[in-house]
């Protein structure tokens, strides 16, 4: 082994290491994860957070008042005179009232 010092053996062994932590972490997490979950009764679903993202408008608040497609076609012309077009096409969401989450349905259900 000539020409290898024994920082760049260290060097070597620790990126070995990292490369093995890296391929191993996601899938000890999520099975940590998931155990941890289920032996604590947490909710599967929202990690007892009670919120969960609003599935109507994917958890921003507004959702993009629905149109015909002459109404989208107006939008681009809206954008390309630099008006604001999109921002008025937007309307709250009703199913989380722009809050963009609602109570998780798992914990409302048992809680
Ligand atoms: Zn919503
Ligand atoms: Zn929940």
């Amino acid at each position: 082994m000539e020409g290898l010092t024994g920082s760049e053996i260290a060097g070597f062994v620790v990126g070995a290491l990292l490369l093995g932590a890296t391929v191993a972490a996601p899938r000890v997490d999520g099975f940590i994860a998931s155990s941890q979950r289920r032996s604590l009764g947490m909710c599967k679903r929202c990690g007892d957070l009670r919120i969960v993202a609003c599935p109507q408008c994917k958890g921003v608040g507004s959702v993009r008042k629905a149109g015909m497609l002459n109404l989208s076609m107006l939008d681009d012309l809206y954008e390309s005179l630099g008006a604001e077009a999109k921002t008025d096409n937007l309307v709250p969401c009703t199913k989380c009232r722009s809050r963009g989450r609602l109570l998780c349905p798992e914990c409302s259900k048992t809680r």
